[in-house]
């Protein structure tokens, strides 16, 4: 049974302040009463304690998962549907395809003073096989260090839906064929008629609102576009750190590539 589609449960969670809805700028919305049609809502659950392990030890981190309202509604909405239908085989197709983002949080948030953040956009084949065809692992990782050894704290956001700049999986795949064939990463999304970046980083903005507000914060990036898109959404005291690892024979090409894009990277970051 999904216990988080069941009311009672999720009415406990509101009573204890573990289930949260902050709208886009971050500020707090009712949870019990549903968004207005084509009003984006983010609903947030947790703090989760989290004991993870990094290269060099140990460290704990508050875990919240977030997802949109209207994806979450629809969902709760198809599942009630499967219910009655005995549909139930179906429940984790409908769960799969929800892009659930995640924060880690290190330090207390209340007490935030120019903390270290990351945006990191989820990489299957980099963050979880440790494939070195892109940078995404050692980043991800050293992010995690970095923040967690922040004497203030600070945090990372995870979108679970940026994989291959936000082309999906199945395309990026196709994509790492069509440059073994001889084409960047950039013209490869193109073959395929898709966009150089696709990611949208609405979600995040609400976060790091939500978490940091309007204060001063250094995100950790090589990515000038990513500051501008936050930028965009009222995050204008972000200080770009250059966020350089996991540069190899493998992947040289690929960060010429986005060097050549406009990531801030030298000659000498790639040697
Ligand atoms: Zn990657």
């Amino acid at each position: 049974m999904f216990t988080y589609l069941d009311p009672t449960i999720r009415r406990k969670l509101i009573a204890q302040g573990k289930l949260r809805r902050i709208d886009l700028h971050g500020k707090a919305l009712d949870p019990n009463v549903s968004p207005a049609e084509g009003e984006l809502a983010i609903n947030l659950l947790g703090p989760i304690p989290l004991p993870i392990h990094l290269g060099h030890g140990r460290t704990n981190v508050q875990w919240y998962a977030s997802v949109r309202s209207t994806e979450l509604s629809k969902v709760e909405e198809l599942a009630g549907a499967l219910r009655t239908q005995g549909g139930g085989a179906l429940f984790s197709l409908l769960a799969s395809s929800m892009a659930v983002n995640s924060v880690l949080l290190a330090g207390d948030p209340t007490k935030y003073n120019n903390p270290l953040v990351r945006v990191h956009s989820s990489c299957l084949t980099g963050d979880v096989f440790g494939s070195e065809r892109c940078e995404c692992g050692p980043q991800l990782e050293g992010a995690l260090e970095r923040i967690s050894q922040e004497p203030g704290g600070g945090l990372l956001v995870y979108m679970a839906g940026h994989e291959g700049r936000g082309i999906g999986l199945w395309a990026k795949a196709a994509t790492y064929l069509l440059q073994d064939a001889g084409e960047n990463t950039y013209q490869a999304n193109r073959s395929l008629g898709l966009p150089d970046d696709s990611r949208d980083f609405t979600d995040a903005g609400a976060l790091l609102h939500h978490f940091v507000g309007d204060k001063p914060m250094r995100l950790l990036t090589n990515n000038p576009k990513k500051v501008q898109d936050l930028a965009k959404m009222g995050l204008s005291y972000i200080t770009p750190v250059k966020h350089v690892l996991g540069v190899g024979e493998s992947n040289r090409r690929y960060l010429d590539a986005k060097r050549q894009w406009g990531h801030r990277l030298d000659e000498q970051d790639l040697t």
